[in-house]
């Protein structure tokens, strides 16, 4: 067995006991109390985005946050496309694989990983390839954490009817996005992130009338988003092959506890208090944030390694002993780590991490 501890990564991470027991159960995939609880936290989802289901579906995808996004890349954008992505991180790097994999035409827009993606930059690639027809960006970079203001970018870019795909991984739920007013035609988001569930599926909000212009782009089945919606829709919340029961259900108890906690904004602010004590109580035992705090995303912080002979391997084995786990760096111009305060994670406990790193740093 092994020895509890608190998930400071940012997903999966740590979720209620109501979400872990709410798993436990054999349940069937195709009876209709199921397909009731797929339509109810579909519709959730919506509420969540602030939109309504006359103009936009939320369509749920099996597997890990990747396989959400790949079936956007994948199945909505024809070889007669071309898609522009805004890199500032892995995140939009795994973007640009899938169009490499796919064979789709696409043109990268790189930024230093310690600055946000601006719209100057955007409208200058633009400017080169007037024919791109989808552009894809990063919400919260989890690769050091970074915002990208896509508040600013997204509408802008959606004016001049270019297809609008966010990757919201790891803010939807946590963060509050009017999906309609920033003119996001994709969205896509996963179980277990800031809705704090459990690892298992993926989902994207999609305008309506740009996916239903997309039958038949797909080029895999299994990650048709198209062919799910419509069976979706056709069969009130039949997903089309084996579905993650377990998730499904411990996913249905997150979105009640979001409710209870009083919505995206009240765990904004939970998640905000989290990371701006973190960020001080760290600065305060000698450690610096990669990211300036103008960009730094309530989600998850990096930082600079103190010293050059930092031992990160043993300053997370010392603190995994004391009930903690955190996350390693993933950027190459600078090292870092990096400490995740969203789930299950309130106030006092990054007092108690604050604790205890401070007698190991001593
Ligand atoms: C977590 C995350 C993903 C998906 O990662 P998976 O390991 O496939 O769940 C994609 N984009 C961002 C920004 C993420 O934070």
């Amino acid at each position: 067995m092994v020895r509890k501890y608190l998930l400071l990564t940012p997903g999966p991470l740590t979720t209620s006991e109501e979400v872990k027991n709410a798993m436990d159960f054999d349940y069937c995939t195709w009876d209709d109390d199921y397909k009731k609880i797929t339509q109810s936290f579909r519709h959730s989802l919506l509420e969540i985005a602030k939109v309504t289901a006359d103009e936009y579906t939320a369509v749920p995808i099996q597997g890990s946050g990747t396989y959400g996004v790949e079936s956007v890349i994948g199945s909505t954008i024809s070889k007669n496309d071309k898609l522009l992505i805004a890199i500032n991180g892995a995140y939009g790097r795994r973007i640009s694989e899938m169009a490499d994999i796919y064979g789709i035409n696409h043109v990268d827009c790189v930024f230093d990983e310690r600055e946000p993606v601006t719209l100057n930059r955007v409208n200058e690639c633009l400017a080169k390839h007037p024919d791109i027809t989808h552009f894809a960006m990063i919400h919260c970079e989890t690769t050091t954490g970074i915002l990208n203001p896509i508040e600013e970018i997204i509408p802008k870019i959606k004016e001049r009817g270019i297809k609008t795909i966010v990757d919201a991984m790891s803010s939807f739920g946590g963060i509050p996005i009017d999906v309609k007013a920033e003119k996001i035609d994709y969205l896509i988001s996963s179980s277990n992130k800031c809705i704090q569930g459990v690892p298992g599926f993926s989902f994207v909000i999609a305008k309506k009338s740009e996916l239903e212009s997309t039958k038949g782009l797909a080029r895999t089945l299994s990650l048709d988003l198209y062919d799910q919606y419509a069976e979706m829709e056709k069969n009130h919340g039949k997903w089309r092959f084996t579905s993650p029961t377990h998730v499904v259900h411990a996913f249905y108890e997150a979105l009640q506890e979001l409710k209870a906690e009083g919505g995206v904004e009240a765990r904004h602010q939970r998640y905000s208090a989290n990371q701006k004590h973190l960020a001080a109580g760290m600065e305060e035992l000698g450690f610096k944030v990669l990211i300036d705090e103008k960009w730094q995303s309530p989600i998850i912080t990096s930082f600079i390694y103190p010293s050059d002979d930092f031992d990160f391997h043993k300053f997370y084995q010392q603190l995994k002993a004391d009930g903690f786990v955190i996350y390693p760096g993933k950027i190459s111009q600078v090292p870092t780590f990096r400490i995740g305060n969203i789930g299950e994670v309130y106030d006092n406990d990054i007092s108690k991490l604050l604790d205890a790193i401070k007698t190991i740093v001593k």
